[in-house]
């Protein structure tokens, strides 16, 4: 996601007691896939569970979703909207029942279990759904269906305006999501939580003459009296916080990326300057791909939306139409945006506290770019991510990561950026083309989830112990 859309020193606190604060979650489905076939490995399906220490409704360290299989219906007149979610799911413990995310707002009409009809429960914003005797590693299919308002839902943070979350619409039924860090569940049923990669299929049959748009290829495309069915299978696992549901008066346009890579661009009726800034699109790809390797999927594309700013989703990148204040800083966010198909998509942070590897990393290339491009010199972004930082720092006394404060939880968000980038920087100050050469390998042979330990003991091994020393002296809580 984009500063514009967290905002340069946006704090969150979550005040909670007595999960653990530390994020003990080593690397979960790492795979040694060899990139020739990302886009359609399984680099991820199968996660090991770990409590991520910032979710604040509670542990989940025994689910491991596989697949996702939606079929969403919006009538944007009505504003009806209605889900089937199937589920393949397995429990990494035994279990009698298993939790997922689903928002209090939206109502489960029928919920089945390998074909059995069951009476699920409501917690607040989560729906228990009791599975009979699962054994340690049991799979199960579970079928909901549900419907309600289409609404986002909003986290208190120590800021001007409360962060949105999820789903999120206009008067005219246009949809747009942004759920970082989550809020998938105002959606769908969901375990939505970073380290919990799975394979999805999205169907989305929306009236009213709108087209609904999702991650990955469309492989189905039917039209009927204004209303359109379209299907989506995106070739890799993704997170649920990079899901994508889109909705508007869409058409779409493949641009050619390097070597010869399908870019879609998805965008509505009227000549918005952003459709001839994404002609950038497939050179600001390579520009990436030199920095990062060879683009991790089958297919690029960019949704130009009225509702979200910059948002990562996998391979369907929510751009933001309108609001820009030069071509010069929707290109640079586009970069910021595409960095993270590489770091944050492909390699993804197994818990939140482990944001600063995709965060930092898009920040730091989104200075490297401006810099080169002769928009903004190095220097002065270092400057930027340095006051940042320290105003950070200075209030709460930690930064990239989360972590006990005052007998509360918190999480400063423009930490992971900031102090993210800082580092990146730091490091190729000191190591120069290893750090580079480091930095480029990095998404290759690491797919699926990453954790700190996982970046410290890779930047050990290829530049030494002092690497992973300077990375553990810069997040360290209170510096
Ligand atoms: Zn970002």
């Amino acid at each position: 996601m984009s500063r514009r859309w967290w905002g340069w020193v946006l704090v969150l606190v979550v005040a909670l007691a007595g999960a653990p604060a530390s994020a003990a979650s080593p690397d979960a489905g790492r795979s040694d896939a060899g990139l020739a076939d990302a886009g359609r490995s399984d680099a991820g399906v199968r996660n090991r569970p770990v409590d991520d220490p910032y979710r604040p409704i509670g542990a989940r360290p025994y689910l491991d979703v596989l697949r996702y299989r939606l079929h969403l219906k919006w009538d944007p007149r009505t504003r009806d909207f209605s889900g089937r979610a199937v589920i393949d799911l397995r429990v990494t413990r035994p279990r009698s029942s298993v939790v997922l995310d689903l928002a209090s707002w939206l109502v489960v009409d029928s919920a089945r279990v390998a074909g059995r009809r069951v009476a699920v429960t409501r917690p607040r914003d989560r729906v228990r759904v009791p599975m009979g005797p699962l054994d340690r590693g049991a799979h199960r299919r579970i079928v909901l269906r549900y419907h309600g308002p289409l609404r986002s839902d909003t986290l208190a943070i120590d800021g001007p305006d409360p962060l949105t979350l999820g789903v999120v619409t206009d008067r005219a039924g246009n949809v747009g999501t942004g759920s970082q860090p989550w809020g998938s569940y105002t959606w769908f049923p969901v375990n939505d939580r970073p380290y919990d990669k799975a394979r999805y299929d999205v169907t989305i049959t929306a009236r009213g003459g709108l087209v609904g748009v999702s991650n990955g290829r469309l492989v189905e495309r039917r039209s009927w009296g204004g209303t359109t069915r379209t299907r989506f299978r995106p070739g890799a696992p993704l997170s649920s916080y990079a899901a994508q549901f889109a909705v508007g008066d869409y058409t779409s346009q493949t641009l050619r990326g390097p070597h010869g890579l399908p870019i879609v661009v998805w965008s509505r009726p009227g000549a918005q300057p952003e459709k001839r800034y994404l002609r950038r699109a497939p050179s600001l790809l390579r520009w990436v791909e030199r920095r990062l390797g060879r683009y991790p999927f089958g297919q690029a594309g960019v949704v130009l939306t009225p509702l979200v700013t910059g948002m990562e989703h996998q391979s369907a990148i929510s751009m933001g139409e309108g609001g820009w204040p030069s071509r010069e800083v929707f290109l640079a966010t586009l970069v910021h945006e595409f960095v993270h198909e590489w770091a944050g998509n492909r390699t993804t942070p197994t818990t939140w506290p482990d944001l600063f590897l995709s965060e930092g990393i898009a920040t730091y290339l989104e200075g490297v770019w401006k810099a080169r491009r002769g928009i903004t010199p190095m220097r002065a972004s270092v400057r930027q991510w340095r006051a940042a930082d320290t105003w950070v720092r200075d209030r709460y006394g930690t930064t990239g990561f989360c972590g006990p404060w005052k007998g509360r939880r918190i999480c400063g968000l423009s930490g992971p950026y900031t102090t993210g980038a800082l580092l990146m920087h730091a490091l190729h100050r000191r190591y120069g083309a290893d750090f580079d050469a480091a930095l480029r390998a990095w998404p290759r042979t690491h797919p699926g989830g990453v954790d700190r330990a996982a970046f410290v003991d890779y930047v050990s091994r290829r530049l030494g112990p002092e690497a992973g020393e300077l990375v553990e002296a810069r997040l360290a809580l209170g510096s």
